[in-house]
């Protein structure tokens, strides 16, 4: 598996320096390997028209992985300008153009006590890689495993412990022969996608599972919000019923992997009338506002070079 890793990059980024991922070691006896305790983001740098390299939010990215550490009350080691500086050098260092950018806050130490003290050791990384394909549009289905609630782990949080809940829900998709699986939050109500958000269009309205719907408040969802706004489409946040999913004229997710795509079956019935215009023309604007084609959104990319 390392062999096919190393393909992918010659550099990481740990606890300050640029090394090879084959001695970027972590012990096996780390609180993180144990009890999945660390935070991490999933960032993307897309070439640009000027055949440049950007960074899609940047800011705020590094500003969500050091709130996720707040919520557990762990305080990263290093100031937010090394982080985002690091994250620049690992696309640089390693000549992506494109790339997946993957930084991650994890303990070391301290194994052998559930508890974090002041005394464990937390570490950085920022990796990178590049992505494969993407499918086109997506097909999803109701998830018999539920999103948690606050009440319960921050969802706030890009935590790793999160994730067992989202491969669970992926995998149950899969199995389905869905592309990903929708969780409802504790009440029933639509949470969000494995590792993306969900929107639906209703007479021209679009609507998303406000704050208390135990979602991961999404950068790609915050700029699809702004996207369709400044179109003049209105965007509510609000709790969803179910099966508002079933009788929605289109669909889409959002997410920095899964960029923003057509959603075209649920549970096995289709989506709309199959015309989905508002979601196919953001899925597209997306793909130019990432690229630096749209000069309104440029302050949302960070130039590498
Ligand atoms: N929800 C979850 C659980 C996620 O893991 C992600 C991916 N980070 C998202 C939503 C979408 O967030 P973003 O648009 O910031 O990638």
């Amino acid at each position: 598996m390392i062999d096919n890793f190393e393909k992918f990059h010659d550099y990481i980024w740990q606890n300050g320096e640029m090394v090879n991922p084959r001695d970027a070691k972590v012990s096996v006896m780390s609180h993180t390997m144990h009890y999945g305790s660390g935070f991490f983001e999933g960032i993307r740098a897309y070439q640009t028209v000027d055949g440049k390299t950007a960074i899609f939010r940047l800011d705020e990215h590094v500003d969500r992985l050091f709130n996720s550490a707040r919520l557990y009350y762990i305080d990263v080691p290093f100031e937010k300008e090394v982080i985002r500086q690091a994250i620049i050098d690992v696309v640089r260092e390693n000549k992506f153009t494109n790339c997946y950018i993957r930084p991650l806050v994890y303990v070391s130490e301290g194994f052998n006590t559930i508890s974090i003290t002041d005394s464990v050791k937390v570490n950085v990384m920022v990796s990178a890689w590049q992505l494969g394909k993407a499918v086109e549009t997506v097909t999803l289905s109701v998830s018999s495993y539920r999103r948690m609630m606050s009440s319960q782990t921050p969802m706030q949080a890009k935590a790793i412990g999160n994730y067992m809940n989202s491969m669970l829900i992926r995998n149950e998709a899969k199995e389905k022969g869905d592309t990903d699986g929708i969780a409802l939050d504790m009440d029933g109500y639509v949470s969000e996608v494995s590792t993306a958000n969900i929107f639906l269009i209703k007479d021209g309205v679009a609507y998303t599972p406000d704050m208390s719907s135990s979602i991961l408040n999404g950068l790609t969802r915050q700029s699809a919000i702004t996207m369709l706004e400044d179109k003049g489409i209105k965007v509510v946040e609000r709790k969803i019923a179910r099966d508002e999913l079933y009788y929605a004229d289109e669909v889409f997710i959002t997410g920095t992997a899964s960029e923003i795509k057509v959603c075209t079956r649920i549970d096995r019935l289709e989506v709309g009338n199959g015309n989905y215009p508002i979601a196919t023309n953001l899925a597209k604007q997306f793909k130019d506002v990432v690229c630096g084609k749209e000069e309104k959104y440029l302050n949302w990319l960070t130039y590498v070079d």
